[in-house]
């Protein structure tokens, strides 16, 4: 096992996208993705950011700095200081850049921790083996599907499909970005994945937003063209947009 993990940060929020938006967490942020998404924006990369921050307590919105790499021990004093009474946090989410980039470290640090709280994954979805190396330790799975063409980045569809069969052996909600570019091919690529897999899963639909703000393009009748064009194939749809922008949170 690496002695340590590359960490941006570990703070205390509400989940801001997806179905349990709302719910208080404690966040543990891995640096560096795999993915370089047009809309991206999160810093992610270990080359840039040394040192993670952590909030010295729940809310308060002041942090102190640890070195990278961030050993088991440093993270598990880290989240003791800022869970704060029991039933504050529903979760901890594990989340990036592309935290099974660090998959070792995760399974290291899941088995040497007590239970804490249920763990909430977030991934880009994209690296499978990873993820079945620590699903035995996962509890949701939030993970997105990625059009090519609204991301600009390359096809990620096998990738996506053995990770959704995988990720299926827990509680799994799928997220997919739009844009006005998106394509009513690729969307019907993702939706053909999450249905083989199994059309109860959720799909969250989220519109991209540019410097906070969502695509302009993008009108409203286009997104409930896209829940309409899904919920032929699939039984949960909703469209959820991205809420730390407005509530002001980290
Ligand atoms: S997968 Fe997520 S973290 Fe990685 S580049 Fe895309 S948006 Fe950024």
């Amino acid at each position: 096992m690496s002695g340590g993990a590359f960490l941006s940060e570990i703070f205390s929020s509400i989940q801001g996208e997806g179905p349990y938006i709302g719910m208080r967490q404690v966040f543990v942020r891995f640096l560096d993705c795999n993915l370089d998404c047009s809309y991206c924006d999160t810093e992610n990369k270990r080359a840039v950011l040394r040192e993670c921050r952590i909030e010295k307590e729940a809310g308060i919105g002041l942090f102190s700095y640890l070195p990278n790499p961030v050993s088991i021990d440093e993270l598990e004093a880290s989240l003791t200081a800022l869970e704060g009474f029991d039933g504050l946090h529903h979760s901890i989410s594990i989340t990036g850049g592309e935290p099974l980039l660090q998959a070792e470290f995760i399974r290291g640090w899941l088995e040497a921790a007590k239970k804490r709280r249920a763990i909430y994954l977030e991934t880009n979805g994209t690296l499978p083996e990873k993820l079945k190396s620590l699903i035995d330790k996962i509890d949701i799975i939030s993970m997105d599907i990625k059009l090519p063409g609204t991301g600009a980045i390359a096809p990620q569809w096998e990738a996506h499909r053995s990770f959704l069969e995988i990720a299926a052996e827990r509680e799994v909600f799928v997220k997919v970005v739009v844009s006005a570019a998106t394509k009513d091919g690729e969307l019907d690529h993702a939706l053909e994945i999450i249905e083989s897999v199994n059309a109860a899963i959720p799909l969250v639909i989220q519109a991209m937003t540019v410097d906070g703000r969502p695509d302009e393009g993008l009108s409203p009748r286009r997104i409930f063209d896209i829940q309409e064009r899904a919920s032929r194939r699939l039984k949960d749809v909703r469209i959820i947009p991205q809420t730390h922008k407005i509530t002001g949170v980290l």
